[in-house]
């Protein structure tokens, strides 16, 4: 029996910024006693379905943005012949859908680093199970990936798990509910050799793809001093310093690397925390603003972020510390307004964000949100191929609509076409060139034009655009950027470099 692993896409650009990690931690769950899994990853290029023969199993991992594409292979899948598993936060909120739409012979829910083995070998035997829990396995149990399956030459980024679960409640995000509040750490020895690894490969920016790199905050710190709750204040102050443990090894390795990841905006009031992340040379940080209005924030509960000057200076402060910040912005909240849009991208380039994305709200199956909006939806009869609005990822993508939740006073229409607007106004070649001065050298000032560039063709055209054809141009045009960008983040293998001691 051979295993596969596919992570599903319904678009391919030949490379990936990112590497995708869950496929290679499930390769590393896979027992030894099978055969090396054979890794597909759609982002690069489609699935070759002939590979899969009578009696293999197939992993097939899908969030909602890559649920349907999922299920066509599923079905595909089978129809060889194979047993079909399907997991991911998709599967693990719809495990029934997948066994309707994607011919799943079973659903792995939660984690899969620890239950998958189970999954094959019940296969093996021709008898797996409906469902496997997986659960929420514990931050020294997750596994580090198989990066010697890497394909060469494919992805720009290495990615490392620190931690994983947010004790934030946002009301658009699916993470605190699906991974957890209570923050799970890696040891920083695991995540450590597995950066070295990924060194030796050649990979010298790292993705630390976490949920929340700083899960504890100042503010944790003083409540549960406030409240004189000894044990919770031991608990944060171990995994605050387990943090810091890690920055400092972070900070021993090879200076030419480079590491980003995704973080609350609280951390930038936090200086010694800050001064380890520079030290680590924890370079980029994607931080949520979502929006730039107090009402807005109360909207999505993230009424912790700031608005104004006052977000102004917090995003500063983290370039001020050498950290650039890909700014995240929401539209087609309640509260927006016409001019809401255009405020946003003048607030995000004097804020000195380097990147931003601007995602339009969208009810994710998980979040609160998605709850409240499904109630409100019950009786609508609006069907889109026989499919409704609340089901909206299984409505074929040149049919989607952009907007779903109805806006108090613009239409789905106003809200994309300003959205866009927004995409073409940061990533002007004007206010690129303003914003490439970031970097020193002519060369690094070009490169940054190319990521720029490149990062607005992947995330924004096929994002938002309205028909296939706009989003088949601009996957061809990303695939002639993202080449050259490719080379700018290659380096060369240091094959016997050690673990920082
Ligand atoms: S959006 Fe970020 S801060 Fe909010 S719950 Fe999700 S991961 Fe946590």
């Amino acid at each position: 029996m051979k295993v596969h692993l596919v992570n599903p896409s319904h678009l391919s650009f030949g490379v990936a910024v990112i590497t995708p990690r869950w496929l290679y931690v499930l390769a590393a769950a896979t027992p030894r006693s099978f055969a090396d899994p054979i890794i597909s990853d759609e982002t690069l290029a489609p699935l070759e379905l002939s590979r899969i023969q009578r009696g293999d199993t197939v992993g097939i991992g899908i969030h909602t943005g890559n649920a349907l594409r999922g299920y066509e292979i599923g079905q595909l899948a089978r129809k060889r012949g194979a047993y079909v598993i399907f997991g991911g936060i998709h599967a693990t909120l719809f495990p029934d859908e997948a066994r309707r739409l994607g011919a799943a012979h079973a659903v792995v829910t939660g984690d899969g680093d620890i239950v998958w083995a189970a999954v094959l070998s019940d296969c093996a035997r021709d008898a797996p199970r409906a469902q496997y829990e997986g659960g929420r396995v514990q931050g020294t149990a997750l596994l580090p990936a198989r990066w010697d399956l890497l394909p060469a030459d494919r992805y720009m980024w290495g990615s490392v798990q620190t931690v994983r679960g947010c004790p934030k409640h946002c009301s658009f995000c699916s993470v605190w509910r699906t991974d957890g509040q209570q923050p799970r750490q890696r040891k920083p020895g695991a995540v450590l050799s597995e950066i070295v690894e990924l060194r030796r490969r050649g990979f010298r920016f790292i993705a630390l793809a976490d949920d929340n790199f700083y899960p504890v905050t100042l503010g944790d710190l003083s409540s549960a001093s406030r409240r004189k709750d000894m044990g919770r204040l031991r608990e944060l102050q171990s995994l605050r310093d387990e943090r810091f443990e890690l920055m400092e090894g972070l900070a021993k390795l090879p200076r030419d690397m480079v590491f980003f990841t995704q973080i609350t905006m609280e951390a930038a009031e936090d200086a010694a925390f800050l001064n380890a992340m520079r030290a680590a040379r924890i370079q980029g940080a994607l931080v949520g603003v979502e929006s730039v209005t107090p009402e807005g924030l109360h909207a999505v509960h993230k009424d912790f972020n700031l608005t104004g000057s006052e977000l102004v200076s917090r995003l500063r402060t983290f370039r001020d510390n050498g950290i650039h910040v890909l700014g995240s912005f929401i539209f087609g909240l309640p509260t927006d307004r016409p001019e809401t849009f255009m405020a946003t991208a003048a607030l995000a380039q004097q804020a000195g964000v380097t990147f931003a994305q601007f995602v339009m709200l969208t009810p994710f199956p998980g979040t609160v949100d998605f709850a409240s909006w499904e109630k409100k939806m019950a009786g609508d009869p609006t069907r889109i191929v026989g499919i409704p609005l609340t089901r909206h990822w299984l409505i074929p993508q040149e049919k989607k609509p952009k907007v779903y939740a109805p806006h108090p006073s613009m239409s789905a229409e106003e809200i994309r076409q300003r959205t866009l607007g927004v995409w073409n106004h940061f990533y002007s070649l004007r206010l690129v060139w303003e914003r490439s001065s970031c970097v020193r050298s002519l060369r690094a000032r070009l490169a940054f034009i190319l990521i720029s560039k490149l990062y607005r063709q992947m995330y924004a055209n096929t994002g938002i655009a309205t028909d296939s054809a706009r989003v088949n141009r601009s996957a061809r045009w990303a695939r002639w950027l993202a080449k050259p960008c490719l080379r700018l983040f290659a380096a060369d293998p240091m094959p016997d470099l050690q673990e920082p001691v």
